[in-house]
């Protein structure tokens, strides 16, 4: 006999005491659906009702928009079971039963989808109701706010009508309503009488039929199904397709329906209804903290069409003090309230955010969720909870989203401000936090202005190392062209710049010191405001909110962050100042010091000038002249950043960028060098131009610089060691670790290697010491060098991957111009991510996975690090734990973020107990051992 096959089920139950959900299951319940069915379990009161699963969702979106076949029957099942629970009946003529239906994905999508409330109305179980409840005014409002809203959202919208801008039918109804009031001369709804109402009522259901042509539906089930469906087909509705595409929530998970029963709000004065949590979602401060409307709906108080009173006394600011809480107002149902969200909180060991209804003075939960908090909020309440013995310590590190650190690191706009207006124009968030200021075009401007005491932002179409002044005078930095790693998003990154790149849309006409926005016109001295960390720029000066980094919270919870984490966190530092700084931050170690940067900048000029003299020379004897001139500033300047991290490894590049980038763009600059070499401008320009390259990122740069001209790799180096033994001789304890970048072939270093063997040697007999401590190794940034890492590793003691290069390479996308076609990939979804943002761990981490499988091939203790852009991304950082990197480097301000989220990368991993690689813990704890004379103790 054939064993019957079990019927899936669809249909999911919630009341009384017993629930056939839980809070578990939110991918088949949604968030809303799964916490209804958890507070019916705990005990609390909840209107009954059924939550309709994700699986019908896709279920019907897979099958051109048809129902399972079982969802009929368990639908109607669970709705008898909803009526047996409450004591009425759906549709019924004396004791009628009336539902909501409400949308509810696995994640959060506030406002995205679609509500239908008081579903079952219709004029016979209306009289019905009046009867029941004996408040005609009540019943006959909540049956002219159900055809409104239903005969747009199910429809209208649900059918796929687009009306023309202010033919929508809701708008049309609005307008009835507004033309009885004028006629009446009312001046608020609830002026209007029971027989207004009804006389409404039948001009709402005339102008339906005349708007979209079909009756509105009087039949309760008629009703219901509609409304499922129409909830459903809001799923993807263009409002919620483009929040997922933001949120990066996927298509396929689908959205829950759940059909509950109503309770009501706006029954009269013992009836009410309220938005709160149970702590302060925007100090943390730990007190119920919430808003209630004395006889209103839910809907009126997230709308805000009414002033919300404050729940409690203590809750109470100077702008709501002479308002009733509901402490005083009803004190019982309060403490009942007070009492639930105790046990709500400690049940799910959480924040919570929870919406309730009072009827006629009883109470009922509507919905509780996990409650959204502002940076320094997660933090406070994450470290209370901890201290509560609430969470663990691990869970306390997980509370904390990585990105909402910059919430205290960087003055940001004020979240109030921003949701009033809309952005003009958008960008990529290069530089996080936020800034307002008045636009100026050249770096000339930015420094003026500020000087003046201004606050400025400097828009460029792109910038160059010749802007540097004018971006430190600047509070923010907007530019038209560039992605993620072009030259502004990079140095706004490394000062903690506030900066937004590759705003397409901008029209810059420097010239005019004006550009286009659209239609909109801004010129030099107007004000604009940025968020940095989501690239919106908006006209006009908004609110900031300041910085938190001297929070006493913020320093404790990166303590706990460091108790759990093993992966190092290092700095891209590239002066003194910066290193002071990223220390403060908690920084152990450079991992990138780009000795290029010294020569733009503060006191860079005489550096600068000098290295342009050495760039033109001509013979190798001028050049090592210029060298001679340059080597003192070079020396200090790296003895100073190692004294500055005394302690901790130096990871100082030998010299990266092409040549030609350094010379001056104007007449006089080149006059000046042509003048101190003795040569003439014609014989100077010739020089240039044979500097010229057509694609210099894959030119004369890198350690190719280096083969071609040994003196300059020679210079550097002395200069490391002469500093690294006057250091020693103090007693500090530098540790530099000399990177060649830009390697595609083993050879390539073991030319450098004889030069810096030799120099090594020299500088131990000048000083008259056996050795100074150092490591000697290489930067990944090209897919050779990644697929050959065992061979490379037989020279090099250190890998660090450039990410940004390394991308640059791998994709072919030029770093500097994917501002241009980047938009469109991301609209169109060809690309899911910037991968100059965050790591593409497909294809650039299948080479860094390779490189580092046969780079420990070769020596076991190698020791791994990444300095590209990407070790300051959480997602990229947690990659770089799992692979086993010995530690991430990024710019100082994205230090903490960066504990932060090796923290929680380590988290995750024992928490999924996945196999981490048994070389990263050793790598950790050991240290490299040098292959030739270099001496490591790190
Ligand atoms: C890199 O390529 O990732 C890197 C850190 O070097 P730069 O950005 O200076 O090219
Ligand atoms: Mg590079």
């Amino acid at each position: 006999m054939a064993t019957p096959v079990k019927e899936k089920k669809y249909v999911y139950y919630f009341g009384g005491k017993k629930a056939e959900g839980d809070s578990d299951m939110k991918n088949l319940l949604g968030g809303k659906g799964a916490n209804l069915a958890e507070m019916v379990n705990i005990g609390l009161p909840v209107p009954a009702g059924f939550t309709l699963s994700t699986e019908v969702c896709t279920s019907y979106y897979d099958n051109k928009r048809n129902y399972p076949k079982e969802l009929k029957k368990q639908v109607l099942d669970a709705l008898k079971r909803t009526e047996k629970e409450m004591g009425a009946v759906f549709g019924d003529k004396k004791n009628p039963l009336l539902v909501s239906v409400r949308s509810g994905a696995r994640a959060s999508m506030p406002g995205m989808m679609e509500t239908v409330l008081n579903v079952g109305l219709n004029d016979i179980t209306r009289d019905a109701l009046i009867k029941k409840t004996n408040n005609p005014r009540f019943v006959l409002d909540s049956q002219r706010r159900l055809i409104q809203m239903y005969s747009d959202v199910v429809m209208e919208k649900a059918a796929g009508i687009e009306p023309k801008e202010g033919m929508g039918v809701r708008v049309q109804l609005e307008r009835e309503l507004h033309r009885l009031k004028e006629a009446k001369k009312y001046t608020s709804d609830t002026d209007l009488t029971t027989d207004d109402l009804k006389k409404l009522i039948e001009i709402y259901k005339k102008k339906v039929k005349e708007v979209l042509g079909k009756p509105f539906p009087e039949d309760a089930m008629e009703q219901l199904w509609g409304a499922i469906g129409a909830v459903f087909q809001s799923w993807n509705g263009k409002r919620a397709i483009s929040y997922r595409r933001f949120e990066g929530i996927p298509d396929d998970w689908g959205t829950a329906v759940n059909v509950q029963s109503m309770v009501f709000g706006n029954m009269g004065d013992t009836s009410a209804t309220g938005v709160a949590f149970t702590r302060n979602p925007a100090t943390g401060e730990k007190y119920f903290y919430g808003e209630w409307l004395p006889n209103a709906q839910g809907e009126d108080v997230v709308a805000g069409i009414r002033t919300p009173n404050p729940i409690n006394e203590v809750g109470k600011n100077e702008h709501t003090r002479h308002l009733t809480s509901l402490e005083k107002a009803m004190p019982r149902v309060y403490k009942e309230l007070d009492a639930i969200q105790k046990k709500l909180e400690y049940h799910y060991r959480n924040m919570l955010d929870i919406e309730f209804t009072i009827q006629d003075g009883k109470l009922y939960m509507l919905q509780c969720r996990v409650g959204k908090r502002n940076g320094p909020a997660a933090v406070k309440m994450a470290l209370e909870m901890f201290a509560e013995k609430l969470i663990t310590r691990e869970e306390a590190v997980m509370r904390v989203e990585p990105n909402q650190l910059d919430e205290l690191l960087h003055p940001v706009l004020d979240p109030a401000a921003e949701k009033k207006v809309k952005p003009i124009a958008k960008g990529l968030p290069a530089g996080p936090g936020g800034a307002t200021g008045q636009i100026v075009f050249t770096s000339e401007e930015a420094v003026a202005w500020a000087k003046k005491g201004k606050t400025v932002i400097l828009v460029r179409e792109e910038t160059n190392p010749e802007d540097i002044e004018g971006m430190r005078a600047a509070q923010a930095i907007l530019t038209a062209r560039g992605g993620m790693t072009s030259h502004a998003a990079l140095v706004a990154r490394g000062w903690g710049k506030c900066c937004i790149v590759g705003a397409g849309t901008l029209k810059i006409e420097a010239s005019k010191k004006t550009m286009k926005i659209d239609q909109v016109i801004l010129k030099e001295g107007d004000y604009i405001s940025l968020n940095g960390s989501k690239g919106y720029i908006y006209n006009g000066k908004l609110d900031m909110i300041k910085a938190a980094e001297e929070n006493p919270d913020f320093q404790k919870f990166m303590k706990l962050c460091d108790a759990v984490r093993t992966m190092k966190i290092r700095t891209n530092a590239d002066t003194p100042d910066d290193a002071v700084k990223a220390r403060a931050f908690g920084a152990e170690g450079i991992g990138l010091f780009r000795t290029e940067h010294m020569f733009y900048g503060k006191n860079a000029e005489k550096p600068l000038f000098i290295l342009r003299k050495m760039i033109v020379s001509k013979t190798v004897e001028e050049r090592r002249k210029a060298l001679d001139e340059l080597f003192p500033f070079v020396k200090a300047d790296i003895k100073q950043t190692l004294a500055a991290m005394d302690g901790y490894p130096v990871t100082v590049r030998t010299l990266d960028p092409p040549l030609h980038e350094f010379i001056p763009q104007h007449a006089d600059g080149r006059k000046l060098i042509a003048d101190s070499l003795k040569i003439s401008m014609q014989e100077f320009d010739k020089r240039a131009d044979a500097l010229h390259e057509t694609n210099p990122m894959m030119g004369h740069r890198g350690v190719r610089l280096g083969i071609t001209y040994p003196e300059i790799t020679e210079m550097q180096v002395r200069a490391v060691f002469e500093a690294t033994a006057e250091l020693l001789k103090d007693k500090k304890k530098p540790f530099p670790e000399i990177m060649i970048p830009v390697t595609c072939v083993d050879t390539e270093l073991t030319d450098q290697y004889a030069i810096i063997d030799q120099v090594y040697a020299e500088v131990c007999a000048k000083f008259k010491i056996k050795e100074i401590p150092h490591l000697i190794g290489t930067m990944i940034e090209i897919p050779r060098a990644a697929l050959t890492a065992d061979k490379i590793a037989k020279v090099a003691q250190f890998f660090s991957f450039g990410t940004n290069d390394l991308t640059q390479m791998t994709f072919g996308f030029s770093r500097d111009d994917i501002g241009s076609f980047l938009p469109d990939y991301l609209e169109k979804k060809v690309l899911p991510v910037d991968p100059f943002n965050m790591l593409d761990r497909e294809g650039v981490g299948q080479l860094i996975k390779i490189a580092v499988e046969k780079g420990r091939s070769t020596r076991k203790d190698l020791k791994i690090g990444i300095c590209g852009e990407h070790g300051g991304e959480p997602s990229s950082i947690e990659f770089c734990y799992q692979q086993g990197f010995s530690y991430v480097s990024c710019s100082p301000f994205r230090v903490p973020i960066a504990r932060l989220a090796s923290a929680q990368a380590r988290i995750r991993d024992l928490n999924t107990q996945a196999p981490v690689k048994k070389v990263a813990k050793k790598t950790v704890k050991s240290s490299s051992k040098p292959v030739k004379k270099a001496t490591g103790k790190k």
